[in-house]
């Protein structure tokens, strides 16, 4: 009754219909969508509920790819869901959802929520601080942020529900913003970087009017929360695509804090190396560590800070380890790296110095760190960057399986480490100010 009043009083287009697109108008059957959500989809429409497939599962089966999860919108509020399966959860304060526990699988029911766009309910710039109102599926569907993620797969009939021109973007590979796009990114600034990230990802090109007011936005970056960002960035550089994602990311200046990492050669083509790692083992299945990313993204600027303290004459390893304090203290808050982080980072870093001490006991004991690999890795990268020598990355890699005769030889070969920890001492040319790190002065 309520709802029949207030359908009344929307705007014609939350009512509009969509375009129905039949099986075989597309590509997409039921088969292709995970059981587990099958059998959540069957359960709703056993009860008398509406029930899609929506989302990012939809748009990645119309490209062709596999979709990483499949998540369910239904009619039914969260409390009509919950009994209707034996393991659900309503979770989440700012908009409740319930978590379906099938088996190993976790589908994500959502009710059709609406956008609300009165003002009370963004802030200063324009971002919405309350979205918690359900709502019709057109209203679903244009509250969300791109044409091609707004699309509603029925399994059962095998139709597509398009309010919003979604089918023929995604023939089209273009991404293209639903409404205003000046006012969609003040909604939420995230946005533009999901923008980036999805185009790299899947290599969709940006529709004009969505990447026209890219640049002038960046500014509303600013007032992501930190533990919102941080989610975010980590995506855009676990997308497997970093390497373009990263240079879109420069190009339309969303992180500023990119640039000031990736601000001389040398860290850039580090960055790129880390990067083009992250991406190959990604595409071989591999998993990747965002700790280990982080370490490297952040390593320049502590090559920097060293060199610094070590031209003020501090030793070595204080020049390091105070180095290590300001790119974790500094320079990992701009990207809002959290803290858990931070240790891994730390003993990523910690071991470098280690690799060039072959004598003795120490590289017996360097084998047993926990995170030898994740270290050796990365001297691997310091060596593809020539920051250290080659000659000392394939000596760890024999060294780690030689037996005990060959170790023995090994370390008599070895030459011994300099005097500091500092692999390719540097000169630097004095009054060469915009090389001297900020708290060289
Ligand atoms: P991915 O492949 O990275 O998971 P995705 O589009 O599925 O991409 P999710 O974060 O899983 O991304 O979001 C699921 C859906 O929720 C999106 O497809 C989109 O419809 C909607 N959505 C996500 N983020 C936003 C946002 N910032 N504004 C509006 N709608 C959003
Ligand atoms: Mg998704």
């Amino acid at each position: 009754m309520i709802g029949h009043f207030i359908s009344r009083l929307l705007p014609k287009r939350f009512k509009k219909a969509p375009r129905i697109y039949r099986a075989a108008q597309h590509n997409i059957r039921a088969d292709a969508i995970d059981e587990a959500a099958l059998n959540v989809v069957r359960r709703l429409h056993s009860a008398g509920f509406q029930a899609f497939v929506v989302g990012g599962a939809v748009r990645d089966l119309m490209l062709g790819r596999r979709p990483k999860d499949f998540d369910v919108a239904t009619n039914a509020t969260p409390e009509e869901i919950k009994p209707l399966f034996r393991r659900a959860f309503i979770i989440g304060r700012r908009f409740r959802l319930v978590h379906v526990h099938v088996g190993h699988d976790v589908i994500e029911v959502s009710t059709f929520r609406s956008a609300q766009t009165d003002e009370d309910a963004t802030d200063e710039h324009g971002r919405l601080l309350s979205d918690n109102v359900y709502g019709t599926q057109a209203e679903d569907a244009v509250r969300r942020d791109f044409t091609i993620n707004a699309l509603y797969f029925e399994p059962e009939s095998e139709e597509i529900w398009d309010y919003v021109g979604g089918v023929n973007d995604v023939r089209a590979r273009r991404l293209k913003l639903i409404g205003p796009p000046v006012t969609r990114y003040r909604e939420d600034p995230v946005r533009m970087l999901r923008a980036v990230r999805l185009t790299a990802k899947l290599g969709l090109t940006l529709a004009p009017t969505s990447e026209a007011p890219l640049v002038k936005l960046a500014v509303l970056m600013r007032n992501i929360p930190p533990a919102r960002l941080f989610e975010e960035t980590q995506k855009l550089l676990l997308s497997g695509n970093a390497e373009e994602t990263v240079a879109q990311v420069r190009r339309y200046q969303l992180l500023p804090s990119f640039d000031a990492l990736l601000s001389t050669p040398s860290a850039e083509r580090f960055a790129g190396i880390a990067l083009a790692h992250t991406d190959a083992r990604l595409k071989a299945g591999k998993t990747v560590s965002p700790a280990y990313l982080f370490a490297a993204l952040l390593w320049p600027t502590v090559m920097r800070e060293r060199d610094a303290h070590l031209e003020t004459g501090m030793k070595p390893a204080p020049a390091f380890i105070a180095a290590m304090d300001t790119a974790l203290e500094e320079h990992a808050q701009m990207l809002a790296v959290p803290r858990r982080f931070q240790g891994i980072i730390r003993e990523i870093w910690g071991m470098q110095p280690r690799f060039e001490q072959r004598q003795g006991q120490r590289p017996y004991r360097l084998l047993e760190q926990p995170r030898f690999r994740a270290a050796y890795d990365f001297l691997c990268m310091r060596a593809e960057n020539r920051e250290v020598l080659r000659e000392l990355s394939t000596w760890w890699e024999k060294f780690q399986v030689a037996d005990s005769d060959t170790r023995k030889a090994m370390q008599t070969a070895a030459p011994q480490p300099d005097a500091g920890s500092r692999s390719r001492p540097r000169r630097r040319r004095k009054g060469h100010g915009k090389a001297a790190a900020p708290s060289a002065e």
